[in-house]
């Protein structure tokens, strides 16, 4: 449930509405919007009864809440979430572009790739240290090793990283790298792992699960949001089905969706929906014709040497191109917004 105060809602009516709500044993979140003040009723178990609220001063409106996730619904929050990292803003209006390698191999090869995706138009670097791996026996990453690779690229070319946390053990390292964290597909519903994502400063990046509903996924950011961390990006990278001709279904009616029940930005990666570099492109650009805010895409500068996903990694010069290809396609959606790669990083 909501409660919409009035525009002239003074400090001590607000204050007087969340300590009503406490009383009953429920949480009070404050939701500022643009024009008013909303409080957000949390941790209610039954339903909750409007007239214990409708009546106190300063009181516009009682909004019951119908979708089981709350604040991550437009019904909470119309507004769209945007997310600053650094100088690149992540939401509705602007286009974000993550690009990098699957796994940090070396110095060598993320800085190579770096610049070049960077010329491209990519605003931040991708690359993974703690690697979620089918078998046990495949490169599993560099670890802390791959962390501080990660920030020699920050360091010489100003673009921020995101990279995965495995594991409740493991994020306070990742945490005090990284400018995003990522959490990957297979731990969409590690609900400690949520929980303490909550609790992080750093924006998260949260991939939809291999076979997750979008209710679902939806609730595992949830999670994120109810332990006070607001900065959150979904990121569809496909669900598996029957389909042999790709590694996953990317399911672009999902970012329709999310797009339209949630506020928070939304990108998609099409390469570990894809799993062949031939699909990236095209579902790239029906990505960004359906809505979604920006895309993450695996590029190696030698893919048939990676040691993670060179199947369906892009060479740099197909990077580069998808990039033309994508701002075109953004741009007939948003043509007032739109901003640039170059403006972004000279900002
Ligand atoms: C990744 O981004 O490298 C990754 C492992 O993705 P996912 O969790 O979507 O499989
Ligand atoms: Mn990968």
């Amino acid at each position: 449930m909501l409660v919409v105060m009035s525009q002239q809602a003074t400090s001590e009516e607000i204050d007087a509405v969340v300590a009503a709500i406490q009383a009953k044993g429920y949480t009070a979140r404050l939701i500022p919007g643009g024009e008013r003040m909303a409080i957000g009723i949390l941790h209610n178990k039954g339903a909750v009864d409007a007239s214990h609220f409708l009546g106190l001063p300063g009181v516009k409106d009682v909004i019951p809440v119908t979708r089981p996730y709350k604040l991550v619904s437009r019904e909470f929050q119309p507004e769209d979430t945007i997310i600053q990292v650094g100088d690149v803003a992540i939401g509705n209006g602007h286009l974000t572009l993550i690009a990098g390698p699957c796994a940090v191999e070396s110095e060598a090869q993320c800085l190579n790739i770096a610049r070049k995706v960077q010329r491209a138009g990519a605003h931040l670097f991708r690359g993974g240290a703690f690697k979620p791996r089918t078998s046990p026996y495949s490169f599993q990453g560099l670890g802390e090793q791959g962390l501080k690779i990660l920030t020699q690229v920050r360091e010489a070319t100003g673009m921020p990283i995101i990279t995965e946390a495995l594991d409740t053990e493991t994020f306070g390292l990742v945490e005090a790298y990284a400018d995003v964290i990522q959490i990957g597909a297979r731990n969409m519903q590690n609900f400690s792992l949520l929980r303490r994502a909550g609790r992080s400063q750093r924006p998260v990046l949260l991939k939809r699960g291999l076979a997750a509903t979008i209710e679902e996924w939806l609730m595992a950011a949830e999670y994120i949001l109810d332990g006070g961390n607001t900065q959150v990006i979904l990121c569809e990278r496909g669900v598996r089905t029957f389909a042999h001709h790709s590694r996953n279904t990317l399911d672009l009616s999902a970012v329709a969706v999310v797009c339209k029940e949630s506020h928070l930005p939304v990108i998609v990666d099409p390469s570990h929906a894809a799993g062949r570099r031939d699909q990236v492109i095209p579902l790239s650009r029906a990505a960004i014709a359906v809505g979604a805010h920006g895309l993450m895409v695996e590029v190696h500068h030698a893919p048939e040497e990676a040691l993670s996903d060179g199947a369906q990694s892009l060479y740099p010069e197909q990077f580069e191109v998808l990039c033309r290809q994508i701002q075109s396609i953004f741009d007939v959606f948003h043509p007032s917004h739109s901003v640039k790669p170059e403006e972004t990083r000279n900002a």
